[in-house]
């Protein structure tokens, strides 16, 4: 399976006809606050990639977990999206290990959500492993074609880092997905080599289509002004973290490299990201820092808004993504957009995002010293850091919304028109 790189129709609000697409978001919604344990990347690209399908004349419903006991069943999301809260399990947040046992209820309880309204989907989109196994039913049940999104898969988290202990039951579901889909998309050529030589998925039906990101919003501010409208100081030098804070983003690699910098006295290590449930995770962190002498240069500032992460991007003097793993990396491309050099493990998406020695650099293996040396790099040139910067901005247009809402566009009709489902005028 190629995607087809034909112009797409962009439709409007009321498309007759548009074919309805069911998007399953199982464990996580894209409505969700970011910046908690299971809430990053994934939700931000399912939340942006479904409004700009739904403004090009797709019609999705995207239906996940209810959570909460406050939010309405149906949300209005958008043009013609609308994002569906499917009882299964507790109508509150629930660890990950129980998450799996309500994903028949889901299946089943979207099932006859759709023959109450009467609603034929066209496709199914799934998203995480947990979206799949329910995909692959509700594909089957409406014969239709399904396309799966992995975000991340099991096995790569395993062998990235000795923490990881994901389960036998997400592997093998991940085969099981891998062989039923009509076709994969994968962030990045790292991920489509895991599919094809790790799990046999067939090249044909792997699709490479890049993230987005929304480079309206992440664009540089003067980093004088972000630091003021930040309450920042000026006279530091500013390193950033942003993310989810969990072990496999190698947040403690980053802190011992901050502790061996050779320039110490005026750095700050901003740590963005994760809400109360990651406080266990950043107590040990914190304690960490105490032990290296570095703990009051280093601020824990919580989730962050993603509307206001451009501030933050632009007021840092380097981001560092030490990730032991990423399928893609949001955030060092958003950094990128804002105009500030990136330092990344050369692993995952990250290895194709960053232009090692241009737009930022690629350190392997993945030591505190290896960070420590090309953080201190471009602490010392400032000229570098202002030139891998215009790099980056540069080098991040591959990313805008536009083009890779077209290729997922290209590759639904594609999936839509081989399997006879799509309505004429589309
Ligand atoms: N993010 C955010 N606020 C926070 C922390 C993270 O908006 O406090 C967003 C960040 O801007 C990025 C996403 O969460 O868009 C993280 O995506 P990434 O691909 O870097 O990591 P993932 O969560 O997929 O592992």
């Amino acid at each position: 399976m190629t995607a087809v790189h034909e112009p797409i129709t962009t439709g409007s609000h009321h498309t007759p006809n548009k074919p309805r697409i069911a998007v399953l978001s199982y464990h996580t919604s894209p409505l969700a606050e970011i910046g908690g344990p299971e809430v990053g990347g994934m939700n931000v690209y399912v939340r942006e990639l479904c409004q700009a399908l739904g403004s090009r004349g797709f019609a999705l419903d995207v239906f996940t977990r209810r959570s909460s006991t406050v939010a309405p069943e149906v949300q209005p999301f958008g043009p013609n999206v609308r994002v569906i809260d499917i009882d299964a399990g507790p109508a509150a947040r629930i660890d990950k290990d129980e998450l799996p046992h309500h994903i028949s209820t889901f299946t089943r309880a979207v099932a006859a959500f759709a023959d109450e309204e009467r609603n034929s989907y066209a496709m199914v989109a799934s998203h995480y492993w947990m979206s799949g196994v329910a995909g692959i039913e509700l594909a089957e049940r409406w014969h239709v074609p399904h396309v799966a999104m992995f975000h991340t898969l099991g096995e790569v988290k395993n062998r990235a880092r000795d923490t990881e202990h994901e389960s036998a039951e997400r592997i093998a579901a991940e085969q099981s997905i891998i062989d039923a889909v009509e076709a994969i998309v994968v962030a990045s050529p790292h991920e489509r080599d895991l599919l094809t030589n790790l799990h046999g998925a067939a090249a044909e039906r792997v699709v490479d289509v890049p993230l987005g990101v929304d480079l309206e919003l992440f664009t540089p501010v003067p980093k004088s002004r972000a630091r003021t409208q930040l309450g920042l100081r000026h006279n530091e030098t500013l390193l950033l973290f942003v993310g989810r804070i969990e072990p496999l983003k190698g947040i403690d690699v980053l802190i011992e490299a901050a502790s061996l910098l050779s320039q110490q006295d005026n750095v700050r290590l901003l740590i963005v990201g994760g809400d109360a449930t990651a406080m266990p995770e950043i107590a040990t962190l914190r304690e960490q820092a105490k032990r290296l002498g570095i703990y009051p240069r280093v601020s824990f500032l919580g989730a962050v808004d993603h509307a206001q992460l451009p501030l933050y991007y632009s007021a840092a003097d380097v981001t560092v993504v030490p990730s032991f793993y990423e399928s893609f990396g949001l955030v060092a491309v958003e950094s990128m957009a804002c105009g500030t050099p990136v330092v990344a493990s050369n692993v995952g998406g990250l290895a194709t995002t960053i232009i090692d020695g241009e737009t930022g650099y690629l350190v392997s293996p993945l030591t505190p010293k290896g960070f420590a040396s090309a953080i201190d790099k471009l602490f010392a040139d400032r000229h570098l850091r202002e030139a891998f910067g215009e790099a980056g901005h540069r080098a991040v247009e591959r990313y805008g919304w536009p083009s890779v809402a077209d290729e997922i566009a290209s590759l639904y009709q594609q999936l839509l028109h081989e399997h006879a489902a799509l309505p004429s005028g589309v």
